[in-house]
């Protein structure tokens, strides 16, 4: 168990927690089908694994400068899953039903050689022989140098985060003075290394980069990449989040439409996090050719009734939900403990087996001044977006 402390600004709040053990098998129950469901009926079906939890940005709303600073204790190397520790409990995961796995971070393209563990995960059949969907989060600073070795590897695509067009908009949010410039040239080098359908993720915060939604949109409109805005999240415990800087989707939408009309379409597949919505021509039909926005809204229209997802930690600590404050000690299993192939999976069926979080759901009963506060929450960067 590894308890870390970060020091400065909010030290309690912003402790890695301790693992969670594995609990004991309850016999026959977490087989591995490709079936396997939690206490609500939700199948297990996407894989977040997270490979740092260093980052070259300072997002405010992620990992604000004021704690994550020089004096931050960040996992030691020895701490970090090996590639092929990663591989091998993301395998049993594809056992239990994951068809799609996300890098994460953190930055996941710090992570040195990166490539490799995208060349074993690509390896990996689901329990029909189909290979898996395998994608990256990142913020594109590295990926104008790296996109084709990751696309040669057998990445298949990436999102791309960008929170404006206005580099002054966009160097406050990322607080290293990182320019627009040099993340549209990894959008771009990642278009031409054929990584797609190439997503874009942007974070809205209210009083922020608002008037970035219409801009942005208008720079991607008709050009494959599909833009997502994404609700200001409580993540964490150090973004010193507050209800009244989320700006609604629903507002998004209506701001759009004044510029953009939009059509309302059909998800894309069940447990999709974003609402989309596509680009209508002078008739008022939705036109391919000018593609789509999507809108994440974490905060305003919880989909815990759907939510597929399980997260991987830098440091091999299974978390059910984005919200939860400790995850279930899956690098024990495999480092130090005995555990054969069966064990891990049993284990990792026992555990999806008892989920049932549904943070989202329930923060929304809450009244406005109690959202957001509660028990202490895993920082993003450490479990991934
Ligand atoms: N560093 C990579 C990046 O920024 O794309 C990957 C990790 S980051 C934690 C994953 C995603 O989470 C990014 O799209 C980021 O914008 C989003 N994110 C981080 N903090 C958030 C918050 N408080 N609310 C909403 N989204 C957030
Ligand atoms: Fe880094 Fe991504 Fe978090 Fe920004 S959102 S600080 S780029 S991990
Ligand atoms: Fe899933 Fe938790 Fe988000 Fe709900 S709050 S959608 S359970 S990650």
């Amino acid at each position: 168990m590894t308890h870390r402390t970060a020091y400065r600004t909010i030290p309690v709040l912003d402790q890695r927690p301790g693992a969670l053990p594995v609990p004991p098998g309850a016999a026959g129950n977490a087989l591995a089908s490709g079936q396997t469901r939690d206490t609500l009926g939700r199948p297990l079906r996407d894989l977040r694994i997270s490979v740092t939890d260093r980052c070259n940005f300072r997002c405010s709303y992620c990992m604000p400068k004021e704690v994550f600073d020089k004096d931050y204790a960040y996992l030691p190397h020895s701490a970090l899953l090996s590639f092929e520790e990663i591989t091998r409990i993301a395998r049993q995961f594809v056992a239990h039903g994951v068809q799609k796995i996300r890098l994460t971070g953190g930055e996941p393209l710090l992570r040195k050689n990166l490539e490799v563990l995208i060349a074993q995960l690509a390896a990996l059949r689901t329990p029909d022989g189909e290979p898996l969907d395998i994608t990256l989060t990142t913020n594109g600073s590295l990926l104008a140098r790296k996109a084709r070795a990751l696309k040669a590897a057998g990445l298949q695509r990436v999102t791309v985060s960008l929170d404006g067009l206005d580099d002054a908009v966009f160097k406050k949010m990322n607080d290293v003075d990182f320019p627009v410039a040099d993340v549209l040239a990894g959008i771009a080098a990642a278009r031409a290394a054929g990584l797609g359908p190439i997503k874009v993720n942007m974070v809205v915060k209210r009083g922020t980069n608002e008037h970035e939604i219409v801009p942005m949109a208008r720079h991607f409109q008709g050009t494959g990449v599909v833009l997502r805005f994404i609700e200001y999240m409580d993540v964490g415990a150090t973004n010193g989040w507050r209800m009244d800087e989320v700006l609604p989707s629903r507002e998004v939408i209506a701001r759009l439409q004044t510029a953009l009309p939009l059509v309302a379409l059909e998800a894309s597949a069940p447990g999709e996090t974003a609402q989309r919505w596509g680009y209508a021509n002078a008739q008022g039909d939705y036109d391919p050719r000018l593609g789509e926005v999507g809108v994440i809204s974490s905060v305003t229209q919880a989909f815990c009734a759907d939510c597929n997802r399980a997260r991987l930690s830098t440091e091999g600590q299974l978390y059910l939900c984005l919200f939860a404050s400790q995850g279930y000690d899956l690098r024990s299993l495999v480092r130090t403990g005995n555990a054969d192939d069966d064990a891990l999976a049993q284990a990792i069926g026992n555990i999806w087996h008892g989920r049932t979080d549904r943070y989202s759901l329930l923060r929304a009963a809450l009244p406005p001044e109690a959202q957001g506060t509660g028990a202490r929450r895993v920082e993003m960067s450490y479990i991934g977006g």
